[in-house]
C-alpha cells in the first residue's frame, strides 16, 4: 500500500532523512518512534508531499507519489495524494472560523463533488463514529482538545482516504483526554484502516502496531515487530531510549 524506498532529505546542508525504507501492508499499522530531531515528522509529512524528499521513492498503492511534474498537472496529482492519505497532526488545525459540521463537509463538497445533503449525512456518521454526535453546531474553540482531534479525525475521514497519517495526535492532549483520542484510533486499527502513526506513547504503540519502526538520526535504527522493537531491543540506541520513555 506505501512503500518508501531509499528516502533522503536535507535542509541545506543538514541530512534529516539518511536514506529510509518502509514497506506497509493494507490494512497494516505502523508506528513510528525515536527522540526528537530524529526526522519521524520528515519523514511523514514527505509521505503525502508536505515536504519534498531530495531522493528516494514514495510508491502508494501502485502510484508514485514523489513526482517530477509541474504546473498544473502537480497540482492534479497532489490534490489526488492528499485525498488519499488523510493526515492529523499534533495541534489539530481545525478552520476555527467553521463549524464542526463545515470542517467535516468542506473538503468532500469541494474536492469530492459531493452534495451538501451527502456531505453532512457522511458528517453525521463520522460524529457518530468518533463519539461526538450532536456537536456538529459547534465552533471548534468551544470543544476540548480531545474532542477537537476526534473531529480532525472525522474530518481526515470524511475523504474516505486509503491511508491515515497522524503525527503525535495525542502530545498536545491533557492527560485524561489522550484515552478518548487513542480509543477512536484502536476503533479504526480493528477496521483495518491502514495507518502510520508517530508516536511517543510505548504502550500505545505495543497495543495496537504491527510493525514499529525505531528512528534515530534519520536512520532506521531498528524494526519489526512491537514484540521484537519494544519488548526485546537488540541495539543499544533502542534500548537507551526506551529505558527513558517506557
Ligand atoms: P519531534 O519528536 O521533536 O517531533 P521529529 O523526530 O519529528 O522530532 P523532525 O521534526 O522531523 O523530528 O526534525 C528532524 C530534524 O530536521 C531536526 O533537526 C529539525 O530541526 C530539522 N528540521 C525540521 N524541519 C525543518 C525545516 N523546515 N527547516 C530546517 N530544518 C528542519
Ligand atoms: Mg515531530
Amino acid at each position: 500500500m506505501v512503500e518508501l524506498r531509499n528516502i533522503r532529505k536535507s535542509y541545506g546542508t543538514l541530512e534529516v532523512l539518511k536514506g529510509i525504507d518502509l514497506s506497509v501492508e493494507r490494512g497494516r499499522i505502523v508506528s513510528i518512534i525515536g527522540p526528537s530531531g530524529s526526522g519521524k515528522s520528515t519523514l511523514l509529512r514527505s509521505v503525502n508531499m508536505l515536504e519534498e524528499v531530495s531522493a528516494g521513492e514514495i510508491w502508494l498503492d501502485g502510484t508514485q507519489v514523489n513526482q517530477p511534474l509541474s504546473g498544473r498537472a502537480f497540482e492534479r496529482h497532489i490534490n489526488g495524494i492528499r485525498q488519499a492519505m488523510g493526515m492529523v497532526f499534533q495541534q489539530f488545525n481545525l478552520f476555527p472560523h467553521l463549524t464542526v459540521h463545515q470542517n467535516i463537509m468542506i473538503g468532500p463538497m469541494r474536492l469530492k463533488g459531493l452534495s451538501k445533503d451527502a456531505a453532512r449525512q457522511r458528517a453525521d456518521e463520522l460524529l457518530a463514529k468518533v463519539g461526538l454526535t450532536g456537536k456538529g453546531g459547534s465552533y471548534p474553540n468551544r470543544l476540548s482538545g480531545g474532542q477537537k482531534q476526534r473531529v480532525a479525525i472525522a474530518r481526515a475521514l470524511a475523504m474516505q482516504p486509503k491511508v491515515m497519517l497522524f503525527d503525535e495526535a495525542t502530545s498536545a492532549l491533557d492527560p485524561e483526554l489522550v484515552d478518548e483520542v487513542n480509543l477512536v484510533m484502536k476503533q479504526l486499527a480493528g477496521e483495518h484502516m491502514t495507518m502510520l502513526i508517530v508516536t511517543h506513547e510505548m504502550r500505545f504503540a505495543a497495543e495496537v502496531s504491527d510493525h514499529v519502526l525505531f528512528m534515530d538520526g534519520g536512520v532506521v535504527v531498528e524494526q519489526g515487530t512491537p514484540d521484537r522493537v519494544l519488548a526485546n531491543p537488540t541495539e543499544d540506541r533502542t534500548r537507551a531510549f526506551l529505558r527513558k520513555h517506557l
